[in-house]
């Protein structure tokens, strides 16, 4: 098998397992219980806690454990469109969002808010003037995602964070940092509000995690005892946190050269596919190089990714979350309809080998002549 769809979830990595497993057959513990079981899994959860806030260079009470991304985004959101409400209803989002803040969107101006969104640039990159012309005394928040899960455009956190708080010290900055996290450097103290999850950086599924500033107040979706943590109630998941907990300290190491590794690897691809009359390659100078979206002119993309798959090769189209339709994010940078129908993303990992890549290209050809000598035949 040559797994190419990193961005739509990873493995998870032995190291990451043994720690699950051993949390769950040692600790069976309730945390929130104050026998000797429940103190012993209590002193654990304290340690991933702490762990985690170290490496993100975050305070404790600035940490809130969730379910994934989706529900780090649907807090963050929500939660401070609730807080906020009386001070103001307007909402800002770029083009590039993953679908969950959309349909979190959706469902806001349901109930008053109100959404813009902000334009980007042939780039990808956040029309700066245009974010400007956009806050207002009512914008409450902002959110732009520090890496798009289409094309992997940048952005960045910091420039944009400054200019919105010269026009609004009020409007929050949440980020979703779910495919930069692992991929490249990101400092929280950029945000106010960032969300991510462990299946992505090889950790499991069902896990992740909402980082909140102090200085941020938000309406939790998920009341309870208060006993873990207020702005997210329920029996504190262990293993899943222990595990979330490695699976960072893994993510974050050596970076650089996983980088530059990838960078590699992306260039191969680019170079031989450059090639392909009928591929247009959806990369942009603020790209990074995990992921690899490119666009047929005749092939329909899911009639390719299977034909892929006989070959145990697997590849997604937009993102996993979008299945079959239109890449807002393609569409958003390229402005060319048919080019958004026909996308698929090809993502590498650090862990990807250039042998795999070999294959992947001998394997892409053999497909594409095959697919493309149908389509003649069917002239
Ligand atoms: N945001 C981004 C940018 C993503 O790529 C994903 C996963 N496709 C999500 C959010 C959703 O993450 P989760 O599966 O943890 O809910």
């Amino acid at each position: 098998m040559i797994y190419l769809d990193y961005s739509a979830t990873t493995p998870v990595s032995f190291d990451v397992l043994d720690s699950y497993n051993k949390a769950t057959r040692d600790y069976m513990g309730n945390a929130n219980s104050i026998h000797s079981l429940g103190v012993k899994s209590k002193v654990l959860l304290n340690s991933a806690i702490k762990q985690i806030c170290e490496l993100f260079n975050i305070q404790e009470n600035e940490l809130i454990i969730t379910s994934g991304a989706t529900e780090a985004n649907n807090t963050a959101l929500k939660g401070v469109a609730l807080y906020n409400q009386k001070r103001g209803k307007h909402l800002i989002v770029s083009k590039l969002e993953h679908p969950s803040i959309y349909s979190i969107c959706e469902f806001l101006e349901t109930q008053g808010f109100e959404i813009s969104y902000v334009n980007n640039d042939s780039d990808g990159l956040i029309d700066f003037e245009d974010l400007k012309k956009k806050i207002r005394e009512d914008t409450i928040l902002v959110s732009i995602c520090a890496v798009n899960s289409e094309v992997g455009i940048r952005q960045p956190l910091k420039t944009i964070r400054q200019i919105i708080k010269k026009e609004n010290p009020n409007t929050v900055f949440h980020s979703d940092i779910t495919q930069a996290i692992g991929k490249i450097p990101v400092s929280l103290h950029d945000v106010d509000l960032a969300s991510m999850s462990a299946h992505k950086i090889f950790g499991p599924k069902g896990i992740g995690f909402l980082y909140k500033s102090s200085k941020v107040n938000l309406v939790p979706l998920i009341h309870g005892s208060g006993k873990f943590n207020d702005l997210r109630n329920g029996t504190p998941p262990l293993p899943l946190i222990v595990a979330l907990s490695k699976a960072c300290r893994i993510a974050l190491k050596d970076l650089e050269s996983k980088e530059m590794k990838v960078k590699k690897l992306n260039e191969r691809i680019c170079l031989e596919l450059e090639n392909y009359d009928g591929i247009l390659i959806n990369k942009t100078k603020y790209s990074i190089p995990h992921i690899l979206n490119i666009s047929f002119k005749n092939i329909r993309p899911e009639t390719f990714i299977h034909a892929l798959e006989e070959d145990e090769i697997y590849v997604s189209t937009n993102t996993a979350c979008a299945s079959l339709e239109l890449s807002t994010s393609v569409m958003a940078i390229f402005n060319d309809k048919r080019r958004a129908m026909s996308t698929i993303r090809i993502s590498l990992s650090y862990v990807t080998t250039n042998e795999e890549i070999t294959k992947f290209l001998n394997i892409f050809k053999l497909r594409y002549k095959q697919l493309n000598n149908l389509l003649k035949e069917d002239e």
